[in-house]
């Protein structure tokens, strides 16, 4: 129906989550009509994370440095790491303020249905930075999506942890978090008020 070239555009944005067929079509007409500047600086921007953007060596979150942002933070305490699914986790978190210590990113949850198992998650990257902290872990905070998933993978990792490093405390948000929901789409004010009334977990 279109030129070659038009075509792979709408095929390319509908590659794209939430993105169907006719919102593809209409994000390439706006895009061929905008000017090329615009046009070129979305092309460039994309190319620019695929090249620049790789995970922080210490806690999995994106960074363009070895380190992340938070990780190189000096006023972030150690002794506390929060435990989240994806980086696009962190941010309705530090939205809410409440949490002043360090992240651990997973790369998804336990689901062994979808051929996800622990290895395939960096969950030995968690115990090992766990049990080597200087200073020592005192909390570990299980902030994982409040679905089936994300239920089954709190429990692994906080039966894990209470076997290796018996010392940390580990918790998990206080309900308020709507089921099945997804972190990222939770208001800050009740994902801050989860996060205040967090408990440990057996
Ligand atoms: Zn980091």
């Amino acid at each position: 129906m279109f030129a070659p070239p038009v075509q792979r555009l709408v095929t390319e944005l509908g590659k794209l989550p939430g993105i169907g067929q006719r919102t593809a079509q209409r994000l390439a007409f706006h895009i061929l009509g905008t000017d090329p500047e615009d046009a070129n600086a979305l092309a460039a921007a994309i190319r620019e994370v695929k090249e620049k953007i790789r995970p922080c060596e210490v806690c999995f979150n994106l960074a363009d440095e070895a380190r992340c942002r938070i990780c190189q933070d000096e006023r972030r305490d150690p002794a506390i790491i929060c435990v989240v699914e994806g980086p696009g986790d962190i941010v309705p978190i530090e939205r809410t303020h409440e949490f002043r210590g360090r992240y651990h990113v997973l790369g998804g949850a336990l689901s062994p249905i979808d051929g996800v198992d622990p290895e395939d998650l960096k969950v030995a990257e968690l115990y090992r930075r766990v049990s080597e902290s200087h200073p020592p872990v005192r909390e570990v905070v299980i902030a994982t999506n409040p679905t089936t998933t994300g239920e089954a993978t709190a429990h692994h990792i906080a039966a894990a942890l209470h076997e290796r490093t018996p010392d940390v405390a580990v918790t998990r948000l206080a309900s308020g978090l709507p089921v099945g929901g997804d972190l990222e789409y939770a208001d800050e004010v009740t994902l801050g008020r989860a996060f205040a009334g967090r408990r440990e977990i057996a």
